[in-house]
């Protein structure tokens, strides 16, 4: 199977973490969000345990929320260690209603507006990545205003492309994240920071992309970061403590995807870390990593049940699902590949094809298209695989359909962790 928690029971159905799916449909209704609390928390574990074992004492990683924001995430990361990233007050105020501290959360965004870094501030939010000059200056006043030294990380775009999809890659010149390191405008970037009496500049910080399987990327940005933090030591004689190089772990969609290898590319990076620090005598700086997908999609999968079917031509044989764009986008955002199983019929040849549309109002809501499947009844249940990152956080309302509620396994028992939404929750906030 795509994943290590997913197995088929001797009925023949789809088990996730032990549990099996025809049961999590029966009890919770479809569509249905399912996670794996165990999943998540050895992917954790991948990163703590090879943060520990190759990289400079206070290393951490950090999960990044837009992944999945829910409150019943981050007890599971401050039991395994991790900081949190945020992108909004919205994020935040979820970290600190679930109880996560504070201090361990980094404040992240191209445009945080004035009231959010406010907010952030008064909470005592440990770290604020700040994007630009004007930014700074912000931050610099509220942090007087709360009499507070405001620890920050300065974002910059190394100018490095990953080569994944355009839409998602931001460590190129032109993106509307960070300064560029290649213009010259991060020298005066750093230059500004350094001046402001109420900043504590704790080092840099880079993004290069998403779905990154190799360690080359993260090498060369180190190479292109490690350069600019050793120009910035001689021209203004700051050295910095923490280098953070983001997120873009990659995660198995479907079987071409390769098994990414957490622990040897920490290693290599670790490595290459030291080695770059040794030439040019810099003293080793923390490095922070920001891991969103690569914790939470695996460990998750989306249940629908199949509706209508319906073959319009000899090429094209649609199973409509009780779901679609509005519980996961990615599709119609991005043609994200999807692994889809018929959840009862695992042991039977996926000898069809069927394109798997959602019931929005649109054409374009398709889920996937050309799925290779056995034979697919109405009534039947299909899994998405890989749904648990940046599915229910980047889900809508879009025809008033009601989000679907999310389960959460541990040891094959269910709970869930959140409600599915009611007609009353839809008009909430219409007069
Ligand atoms: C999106 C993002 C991440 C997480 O990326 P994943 O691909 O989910 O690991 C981390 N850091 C920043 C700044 C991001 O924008």
């Amino acid at each position: 199977m795509l994943h290590s928690n997913l197995s088929v029971n001797n009925k023949g159905n789809l088990c996730i973490c032990g549990a099996d799916c025809v049961e999590l449909a029966k009890e919770f209704g479809t569509p249905l969000y399912v996670l794996d609390e165990n999943y998540i928390r050895d992917r954790c574990h991948e990163y703590t345990e090879s943060f520990k074992r190759y990289l400079p004492t206070g290393s951490m990683p950090l999960y990044a929320s837009k992944a999945l924001c829910i409150k019943a995430i981050y007890p599971i990361l401050l039991e395994e260690d991790f900081g949190a990233d945020v992108v909004s007050s919205g994020e935040l105020y979820t970290a600190l209603a679930a109880g996560f501290p504070a201090e361990r959360v980094f404040f992240h965004g191209d445009n945080k507006l004035p009231e959010e870094l406010d907010y952030a501030i008064s909470k005592g939010v440990g770290c604020i990545v700040a994007d630009n000059i004007d930014e700074l200056k912000i931050i610099d006043m509220l942090a007087s205003r709360h009499n507070v030294r405001q620890r920050v990380l300065l974002r910059l775009t190394p100018g490095i492309d990953p080569h994944t999809f355009d839409a998602v890659n931001t460590g190129t010149l032109n993106c509307q994240f960070g300064v560029a390191i290649e213009s010259g405008q991060a020298e005066v970037f750093v230059a500004e920071a350094l001046k402001c009496k109420n900043i504590d500049v704790l080092g840099f910080h880079c993004h290069i992309g998403s779905q990154i399987f190799s360690p080359e990327p993260f090498t060369m940005a180190l190479d292109i970061m490690l350069d600019f933090m050793v120009r910035i030591r001689e021209s203004m004689g700051y050295t910095a403590s923490i280098l953070n190089l983001g997120g873009g772990y990659g995660i198995r969609y479907t079987e071409a995807d390769p098994i990414m290898d957490i622990y040897g590319c920490i290693e290599k990076t670790g490595e290459h870390l030291k080695m770059l620090c040794d030439r040019f005598d810099y003293p080793l700086p923390a490095i922070f990593k920001e891991p969103g997908r690569s914790i939470v999609a695996d460990a998750g999968l989306t249940l629908y049940t199949a509706g209508y079917i319906k073959k319009v031509s000899d090429n094209t044989n649609f199973i409509i699902v009780d779901g679609g764009m509005a519980d996961n986008p990615r599709y119609v955002l991005y043609a994200s590949p999807y692994t889809i199983i018929n959840v009862s019929r695992c042991e039977e040849k996926a000898d069809q094809v069927y394109t798997i549309a959602g019931r929005s109002c649109e054409t374009g809501d398709l889920i996937q298209e050309n799925v290779p499947l056995p034979e697919t009844r109405s009534g039947d249940l299909l899994a998405v695989l890989s749904t648990g990152a940046y599915n229910y956080s980047m889900s809508s309302n879009y025809n008033r359909f009601p989000k679907p509620p999310m389960i959460m396994l541990k040891d094959g028992r269910a709970r869930v962790v959140v409600k599915k939404e009611t007609f009353e929750d839809l008009i909430r906030n219409d007069l």
